[in-house]
C-alpha cells in the first residue's frame, strides 16, 4: 500500500503554496526516509483574480472557483484535499459537499494543537475576512470550545494590509514585522494566551522569536496533518 495522494488547492498565494509543498515533502521524507516524497496534486489558481473577487465581496463566484478546483483534484486522483488558505475556508462546507473526497479543514489540526498545549483564550491574526467574519472564529468556538480574540480595528487593518500589500507578493519588511510584534503584544495585554497565525503567509514574516506568546502556525499544522492523513492506514 502506498501513501494517499494529497490534493492541494493552491495559489492563494503561491508564496504560501510553495511553503506547503516544501513542508509536506520534507515531512514525508522525514517519515519514510531516503528520498521519499509526497504523492500530491496541486491546482493553483490566479490570485489576482481571486483577490479582486474577495475585495468585491463576490463570494458566490469564489465558491464556484473553489468547487471547480476541488473537482479537478478529485478527477485527477486525489484521495483527500486541502484548501491552502485560511480565508477561502469561508466556503469550506459547500466545497466539501461538492466532491466525494474528504476535506482536511485547516482549523481542525490547529485547534487540536492549541488544546494539547492547554490554551483556551487565543488571539487570531489573518485577513480581515478571517478575523471579522464568523466562518473561522465560529468554528473554533463551536467545534473546539476556543475563546477567540481578534485585534482591535486599527490593528486588524494593519494585519490585513501587510498580507495583501506585501506578503502575498513575497515582500517581507522589517517595519511590518515590528508592527505585527506590537499587535501581538496588544493581544497579550488583553489576555490572549497564544496566537494563531491564521493566514498562510504570516510565517514568512514572523516566527517564535517575534512573540512573547506561543504561536500556532496554521500552514505548518495543516501541512503536517496532511502528511499524517496520507500515511494513515499505511502498511509497510
Ligand atoms: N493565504 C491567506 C490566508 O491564509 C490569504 C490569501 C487569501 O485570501 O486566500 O488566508
Amino acid at each position: 500500500m502506498r501513501p494517499k495522494v494529497i490534493g492541494l488547492i493552491g495559489g492563494m498565494s503561491w508564496e504560501s503554496s510553495a511553503e506547503y509543498y516544501r513542508i509536506i515533502n520534507r515531512a514525508m521524507r522525514d517519515r519514510l526516509g531516503g528520498v521519499h516524497s509526497a504523492r500530491s496534486l496541486m491546482w493553483s489558481v490566479d490570485f489576482g483574480h481571486i483577490e479582486r473577487l474577495q475585495h468585491q465581496g463576490d463570494w458566490a463566484t469564489l465558491e464556484g472557483e473553489m468547487i471547480d478546483a476541488a473537482q479537478r483534484l478529485e478527477a485527477g486522483g486525489a484521495d483527500f484535499f486541502l484548501i491552502c488558505t485560511n480565508t477561502m475556508h469561508r466556503m469550506a462546507d459547500a466545497v466539501a459537499g461538492a466532491v466525494s473526497i474528504p476535506l482536511l479543514h485547516i482549523t481542525d489540526p490547529t485547534a487540536v494543537a492549541i488544546k494539547a498545549a492547554g490554551h483556551t483564550r487565543i488571539g487570531l491574526l489573518g485577513t480581515a475576512f478571517t478575523m471579522e467574519q464568523d466562518f473561522y472564529k465560529g468554528r473554533l468556538a463551536a467545534r473546539h470550545g476556543l475563546d477567540v480574540l481578534v485585534p482591535e480595528a486599527d490593528d486588524r487593518r494593519i494585519v490585513h494590509d501587510v498580507i495583501y500589500g506585501e506578503l502575498v507578493a513575497g515582500v517581507v519588511r522589517d517595519e511590518s514585522r515590528a508592527l505585527y510584534r506590537a499587535v501581538i503584544e496588544r493581544l497579550a495585554a488583553r489576555g490572549a494566551e497564544a496566537v494563531i497565525l491564521g493566514c498562510t503567509e504570516i510565517m514568512l514574516l514572523i516566527g517564535p522569536a517575534d512573540s512573547t506568546l506561543p504561536l500556532f502556525d496554521t500552514i505548518t499544522l495543516h501541512a503536517l496533518a496532511a502528511v499524517d492523513q496520507a500515511l494513515l492506514d499505511l502498511k509497510s
